[in-house]
């Protein structure tokens, strides 16, 4: 297992964390008998300095996850200014209508959407900011959590139906938190129903679904066994969040 920073990390010593984060994946990897170029990690960055997503930049990781639009913005203009290597960035939380289209100027994808009038609205601005499509994926409330956004299973196959039909929207995974439960099984059962649900999907003939982003700090060796290909990961490279 790999242990967790107690308090939020310097810049420097985010290295040193992804290289031991690397280490972990890889593990995690072997152990599902899967190759480490099937699984990527997104960097959580909500609440982190400018200078500690840059360090991380230069230590090689090259996604990003941000929650909150604002965030997003002046994360995202600070390493511009910074001459930060190309990376690619998604949004993970959930989106507010008002603020969807300052989100598509700075993310490269959406992986919250759970709603025809989300996917709808996102159809209009990719068209208005002239992208021939934009890559959006579908969250799914894999534990039927109440307290959770995302699409009810169920719901799933319609949902994605519809948004095939926007011109301008391209669906590339599905995206989940997986239950809150000290029980590993119970965890693992959200993530192996959302891993069914995209293989549904591509039988369906949403060709593009290829992404799972599903994993977190205290969860990813799980998403790895039950097919991530995306693991979100914030507190293991950055230490807790000063929030
Ligand atoms: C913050 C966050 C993460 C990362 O969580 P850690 O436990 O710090 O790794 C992953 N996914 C989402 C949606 C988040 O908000």
């Amino acid at each position: 297992m790999l242990n967790n920073p107690d308090r939020s990390l310097n810049p420097e010593e985010v290295p040193g964390r992804i290289s031991l984060l690397n280490e972990h994946v890889e593990e995690a990897c072997s152990k599902a008998y899967r190759a480490r170029g099937d699984v990527q990690v997104e960097l959580a960055v909500k609440y982190q300095t400018p200078a500690k997503v840059l360090a991380a930049l230069n230590a090689g990781s090259h996604l990003l996850g941000h929650n909150i639009i604002q965030q997003l913005e002046a994360s995202e203009k600070a390493l511009a200014e910074l001459s930060a290597p190309a990376h690619r960035t998604h949004v993970i939380g959930h989106v507010q209508r008002n603020k969807l289209r300052r989100a598509m100027e700075y993310a490269q994808c959406i992986e919250t959407v759970d709603s025809i009038e989300l996917a709808k609205k996102i159809d209009v601005i990719a068209q208005q900011m002239g992208f021939a499509t934009y890559d959006v994926m579908l969250q799914v409330n894999s534990s039927d959590a109440p307290t959770q956004f995302g699409i009810a299973p169920k719901e799933l196959p319609a949902l994605a139906e519809n948004i095939a039909s926007l011109e301008h929207v391209r669906i590339i995974g599905l995206m989940t938190i997986g239950a809150h439960s000290t029980d590993e099984r119970e965890i693992a059962r959200s993530f192996a129903l959302t891993r069914r649900l995209a293989e549904d999907l591509r039988e369906r003939g949403h060709q593009h679904v290829r992404e799972l982003s599903m994993g977190m700090t205290g969860d990813m060796a799980i998403a790895i066994a039950e097919g991530s290909t995306i693991v979100r990961i914030g507190t293991a490279v950055f230490g807790p969040r000063e929030v």
